[in-house]
């Protein structure tokens, strides 16, 4: 099959039941040298992009249809980070081969996650190597509403979506690291969630349209709850104290002991949940807010005003001890 054949078969998608406001739409999109398209007025165009490299962002043998939802996923979970809207993607794939059941397996897992979201696919490249995915996403955001990481005061809460460390632990599981002592602890529909939160996250559009009416800095958590969290005070010019009984553990990692519960919540990564603080004064409009989303939202912390500072309820430093470092590719 030629790299046309295989756009046109696996990429090429009827999305007519799909629908996009009128004021952003598309004039070309595959099929020639560029996309041509149509920015809405008054939008500001938010735009990242992110590789999945096989064998470091997922284990050799995943599942295609999970590699094809986690591509777009993670790419999604950062225009949730900015408040924006999905609007279309490009997709750069690298394949050692062309295999019709890995590309059928893979597209359908990014097809069904970019028709959830209503992000379409306008062009891409195709190219022969080591497997490895490239996703540009663009969205939009009104001027007025885009969530930074830098805007964070001392005295703001700390939130969090979800819950963190499952996906973690699910790597652990999934690469049969975890301690016998923790093994002990679970059982298979532990292993099974978590594995699941590894391969599927659930990048939170819907929720971070809600948070862009009421946050002052937000990010997506992908590093680790600690990495990232430094990430946000430190172009902040804060600290902040994480109240470590009130990490939102998923139901496998609350079994374990509170230490190793709390090393995977804070430092695990593949969490893709939203990172956030809220003023004070705009707390209690906030949570009343909350009663209309189905996901989970927990106060963590607070920011603090000494600068670089990562610290528990006590006082201890979280962000100096070896066990609290977050995923970097390059240490
Ligand atoms: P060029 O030769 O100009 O680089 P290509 O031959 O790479 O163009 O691609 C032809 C068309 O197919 C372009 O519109 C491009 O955006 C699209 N395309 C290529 N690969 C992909 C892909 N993996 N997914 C979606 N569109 C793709
Ligand atoms: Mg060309």
């Amino acid at each position: 099959m030629g790299e046309f054949d295989l756009i046109e078969k696996y990429f090429t998608w009827d999305d007519s039941s799909t629908h996009q406001s009128d004021s952003a739409s598309i004039i070309k999109g595959i099929g020639d040298d560029g996309a041509i398209l149509k920015c809405p007025a008054n939008q500001h165009l938010v735009t990242s992009v992110d590789t999945l490299v096989s064998g470091v962002h997922f284990p050799e043998d995943t599942d295609p249809q999970a590699i094809g939802h986690k591509a777009l996923a993670v790419n999604l979970s950062d225009l949730a980070a900015m408040g924006a809207t999905p609007t279309w993607f490009t997709l750069a794939l690298t394949l050692p081969d062309s295999n019709d059941n890995w590309l059928s397996a893979f597209s359908s897992g990014l097809k069904k996650i970019a028709q959830a979201f209503d992000i379409k696919l306008i062009g891409g490249d195709t190219t022969r190597g080591p497997l490895s995915i490239t996703i540009n996403v663009m969205g939009f955001v009104n001027s007025n509403e885009t969530l930074l990481r830098d805007g964070a005061k001392p005295s703001e809460k700390i939130y969090v979506t979800g819950t963190l460390g499952g996906a973690a632990l699910g790597l652990k599981a999934h690469q049969n690291s975890l301690s016998a002592s923790q093994k002990s602890l679970l059982n298979t529909a532990d292993f099974d969630a978590c594995i699941h939160q590894l391969n599927y996250p659930n990048p939170r559009i819907a929720e971070s349209v809600v948070i862009a009416n009421y946050a002052s800095a937000c990010m997506d958590i992908s590093d680790g709850l600690l990495q990232d969290l430094s990430h946000l005070t430190n172009l902040s010019g804060t600290g902040a104290e994480i109240d470590l009984n009130k990490l939102p553990l998923p139901k496998a990692l609350a079994k374990l002991k509170d230490e190793d519960a709390w090393s995977f919540a804070l430092s695990g990564g593949d969490d893709y949940e939203l990172l956030f603080t809220v003023a004070e004064t705009k707390v209690s409009d906030f949570e009343r807010a909350l009663h209309h989303l189905s996901t989970p939202i927990r106060c963590i912390g607070v920011i603090t005003s000494e600068k670089g500072k990562i610290s528990d309820t006590t006082g201890r430093l979280l962000n100096k001890t070896s066990q609290s470092q977050g995923y970097d590719h390059f240490s």
